[in-house]
């Protein structure tokens, strides 16, 4: 069970990753948790990959595929599969993963492509609210039960330093640029589902259960 969950930022990708990856038992790996955590504790790969973040800019395809490469060889990842989020996001990454996978004899055998307009996606974003923990809310959406606390962990919640407007423009022009074009390419190898996200959570997962 090898999933791909693409999408622009904000289109709520991240949310029906993890339910989905717990529902079917396979890791959820977000490329994008990993370097925060990575930021955090200051170490090279976190080092790199900081400037780039914070400006809301793609962190270079080397150092994303060596951080995957690492994951993967992991044995939750080789035994079960997983369900990759916010990754790959460049042709040379989908083309490195492929690359890793076939080392492993294996392949990504479904991508699901999360589609919003550009409005909602950046409604979405601006009204974020993340955890330590990975776990995200929405103060209008999806509001956390106590005001500015973690449903989840407890821990206080906060505003990604990339989730404000000027980031999220930056952003989804990266996105259109360099990661739009990977739907052609898993359309040509018959991976790809389309799901339009500007729906209920609920509504959509039942909807990923149905397809995937
Ligand atoms: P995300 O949590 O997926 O929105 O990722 C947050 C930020 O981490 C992005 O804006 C990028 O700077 C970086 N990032 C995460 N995944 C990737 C990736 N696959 N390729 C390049 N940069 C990434």
């Amino acid at each position: 069970m090898r999933y791909v969950f693409l999408g622009p930022p904000g289109v709520g990708k991240g949310t029906q990753a993890k339910g989905f990856a717990q529902r079917r038992g396979v890791p959820h790996v977000s490329t994008g948790d990993i370097l925060r955590e990575a930021v955090r504790a200051k170490t090279p790969v976190g080092q790199k990959a900081k400037a780039f973040m914070d400006a809301g800019k793609l962190v270079p395809d080397e150092v994303i595929l060596e951080v995957v490469g690492e994951r993967l060889a992991k044995p939750d990842c080789a035994g079960k599969g997983f369900v990759f989020d916010g990754f790959p996001r460049t042709l040379p990454q989908a083309e490195g993963l492929e690359k890793l996978l076939t080392t492993l004899g294996a392949q990504v055998d479904n991508v699901i492509a999360f589609t919003a307009p550009d409005d909602v996606v950046i409604e979405r974003i601006c009204g974020r609210l993340s955890c330590k923990c990975g776990e995200t809310f929405h103060k209008t959406n999806r509001p956390p039960k106590k005001s500015g606390t973690c449903d989840h962990c407890g821990q206080a919640l906060f505003q990604r330093a990339d989730d404000t407007v000027d980031a999220v423009k930056v952003r989804l022009a990266a996105y259109k640029k360099e990661t739009a074009p990977l739907v052609a390419f898993y359309k040509k190898r018959k991976r790809l589902t389309e799901v339009r996200a500007d729906r209920g959570i609920e509504e959509i997962a039942r909807d990923l259960e149905k397809i995937a």
